[in-house]
């Protein structure tokens, strides 16, 4: 397929690399330069690179960022027509994406919104789980490139609930993290060496696909990006702004939302969401 691919992030690089390397005709974009994709070609705007593709892929930053690339200047709308399959891979607001969606249908193509889990390595490995909002017709046409790029794909129902249920989804990592940070920081303080911690929570029913990941790196204080930590703060803010939209609350949440504010304020929201602990680590007087 000829594939226009916009964002060259942590997730989308590889994203597009792995759709190059299985012989689709790729045209990618970022929004600075200096990113390259081995097998692709390089575009200087998303209307260049979707110029003529069948499909236009999408993973950037956040909601702001999908709006300037479809609806900007030299955006991908300027390109749209019956046939083409937009898909955002960006973790954005529900409401948005719809909106998006229609505007896009409103120019005869289709839109899918895809967000993604699995993280960096994920990426990297074409093992990512696509989470999907869109109509059966294009979410058929798209199986084989979420097949190159990931092991999995569940279509939640039409446009706009793949990224409700991501949001949901992340909604539960960020408590769960926090949960192992706030259990780590209390036991360590009690004198538990964190590696037993460790042992214990992974030996127990309360292990998890976020213990298994993240743990290791807390126990090495490796807090190198691979979830970036200002993207989960962006995330919670979509998750509170959708609640309040619904009438939920989300108390839980809210606190931990106060936890990522703070490490934001010490200047570490490049650094992996894992750094959080050190938040809680700090305020309990751990260094
Ligand atoms: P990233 O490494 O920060 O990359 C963000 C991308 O968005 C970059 O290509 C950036 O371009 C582009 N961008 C930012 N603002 C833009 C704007 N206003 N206009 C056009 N492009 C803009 O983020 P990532 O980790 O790849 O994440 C991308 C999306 O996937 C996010 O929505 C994130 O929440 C989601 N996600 C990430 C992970 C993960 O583990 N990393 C997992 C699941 C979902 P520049 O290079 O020019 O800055």
């Amino acid at each position: 397929m000829k594939i226009a691919f916009l964002g060259l992030g942590i997730m989308g690089r590889p994203m597009a690399a792995n759709l190059a390397k299985a012989g689709n005709e790729v045209t990618v974009w970022n929004r600075t330069s200096g990113k390259d994709v081995p097998g692709a070609k390089k575009a200087s705007t998303p209307a260049e690179a979707a110029e003529g593709a069948d499909v236009v892929w999408m993973c950037v930053a956040d909601t702001k960022a999908v709006e300037q690339v479809l609806f900007g200047a030299n955006g991908v709308e300027q390109v749209l027509r019956p046939g083409v399959i937009v898909v955002d891979s960006s973790t954005i607001l529900p409401t948005a994406s719809k909106e998006f969606a229609n505007r896009v249908r409103g120019k005869g193509a289709d839109f899918v919104d895809a967000p993604i889990t699995g993280s960096k390595i994920g990426a990297e490995q074409g093992t990512l789980v696509f989470i999907v909002g869109g109509s059966d017709e294009s979410v058929k046409k798209l199986e084989p490139l979420f097949a190159v790029m990931g092991k999995q794909f569940i279509r939640v129902g039409e446009q706009g609930l793949g990224e409700a249920a991501k949001i949901g989804m992340n909604l539960m990592i960020a408590l769960i993290y926090e949960g192992f940070a706030e259990a780590l920081t209390l036991t360590t303080k009690l004198g538990v060496p964190r590696e037993k911690l460790v042992e214990l929570v992974q030996a127990s029913m309360i292990r998890s696909g976020v213990t298994d990941y993240k743990a290791p790196f807390v126990l090495k204080k490796d807090y190198s990006p691979n979830f970036p930590l200002r993207l989960m703060h962006k995330d919670i803010h979509l998750m509170l702004d959708a609640a309040k939209a619904a009438g939920v609350r989300l108390p839980g949440l809210e606190k931990v939302e106060e936890v990522y504010a703070e490490s934001v304020k010490a200047g570490w929201k490049d650094l992996d969401f894992a750094a959080t602990v050190g938040v809680i680590e700090k305020m309990s007087g751990l260094s």
